[in-house]
């Protein structure tokens, strides 16, 4: 065979083994965005990266890192490979990825050995040569973590794959995107709009799914359900938007006087409910007694204006299995309770019993 020949099947063989690759690289972003536009949860998206990217590709192993805004931190929410990064987290700015989230513009790091910054997650995985972080970004620009690619040795990505990556990692932002709006319009619609507390809706689903819960391990629960008193004068002297300053004052003492556990949302308008789980009446009512003392004890704008001088609240509590074992009922038992409180004389917490 001529040196010529030899050296067009040599190129041919290339140009095949490259239009092989560019199959497979179309291949991976249309099997991704067939499975991604159909994902709705975080944990949906990182499975379908998983299989996707891992069964097509030459790469050792990957990450994908998100950010949490209220922290600014950033936590590996997905890894793949002989690794387990779990637990890892920088904060925006610390380390490569850290910067690359800071900045929002990706990095290419052929040989990690030479870079300074290079933190090796924390320690936690030292075999990678070379490293691509892509940030993920939102529709609106924000970045919203980060997608990183290892290989185990320096030198092995081609400006190819940097592209390609940075398409995979477009395919993911994306995704993220459109889940973590849904799970934020999912936790609007739990909450009243002036307090922050769940609503109404939620604290009955909710109840529903945790009496039928605690039925099946015989466990106890309360309920707390709280009407502030004499809230119509409050309005009509001091006029609706203090009395709307008024409920934000009372959701926030409800949330300084209960456990991270507990359940607290508003009823409706000057009514909020607390549920206690695994809690006993007797507990429960000393929990209330505590809400009690602490409304009367908070210092409101306007409360000078109410019968006795200050804001107080009128508490029913009523428990299961003790009083009922259906949730509504449940309800029904804590109201009553707390109509009795009221007929008595207001600004007291009343027990459910069936006389
Ligand atoms: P009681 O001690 O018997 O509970 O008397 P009350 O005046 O609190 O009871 P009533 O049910 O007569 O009045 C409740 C008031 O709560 C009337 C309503 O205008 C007010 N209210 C309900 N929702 C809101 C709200 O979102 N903001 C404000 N500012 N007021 C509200
Ligand atoms: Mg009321
Ligand atoms: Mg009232």
């Amino acid at each position: 065979m001529s040196k010529n020949l030899e050296k067009e099947i040599e190129a041919l063989k290339k140009e095949n083994r490259l239009l092989d690759s560019k199959i497979i690289e179309l291949y991976t972003l249309y099997n991704m965005s067939k499975k991604l536009s159909l994902a709705m949860k975080l944990e949906e998206i990182f499975s379908g990266t998983m299989e996707v990217i891992s069964g097509s590709l030459d790469i050792d192993d990957f990450c994908i890192m998100l950010l949490d805004k209220k922290t600014q931190s950033l936590h590996i929410s997905a890894c793949y490979g002989d690794i387990d990064l779990s637990g890892t987290s920088f904060s925006v700015g610390e380390g490569v990825t850290g910067m690359v989230v800071k900045t929002g513009e990706r990095r290419l790091i052929s040989d990690v050995s030479q870079c300074e910054d290079f933190l090796f997650y924390k320690g936690k995985k030292k075999n990678i040569g070379s490293f691509l972080c892509v940030p993920l970004k939102g529709r609106d620009g924000e970045v919203l973590g980060a997608f990183n690619v290892h290989k185990h040795e320096a030198h092995s990505f081609t400006g190819v794959d940097v592209d390609f990556f940075a398409e995979v990692a477009d395919h993911i932002a994306a995704a993220v995107y459109k889940a973590l709006s849904l799970r934020r319009m999912e936790e609007l619609s739990n909450r009243d709009p002036l307090t922050g507390l769940f609503n109404r809706r939620y604290f009955f689903d909710h109840f529903e799914k945790e009496v039928e819960r605690l039925k099946r391990y015989n466990h106890h629960s309360s309920l707390i359900l709280l009407d502030v008193d004499y809230f119509k004068n409050f309005n009509d002297v001091n006029g609706h938007l203090l009395g709307d300053e008024a409920l934000k004052a009372v959701a926030k003492v409800l949330i300084n006087n209960t456990r991270d556990a507990d359940v607290i949302a508003r009823f409706g308008g000057e009514e909020f409910i607390v549920i206690l789980p695994e809690t006993e009446k007797e507990k429960a009512m000393a929990a209330a007694e505590k809400i009690r003392q602490a409304i009367e004890d908070e210092k409101v704008a306007g409360e000078e204006n109410q019968p006795g001088g200050k804001l107080t609240a009128t508490i029913g509590v009523s428990s299961m299995p003790d009083d009922a074992i259906f949730a509504s009922e449940i309800v029904d038992c804590a109201d009553k309770a707390l109509y009795l409180g009221k007929t008595k004389g207001r600004n007291i917490v009343v027990a459910y019993t069936e006389k």
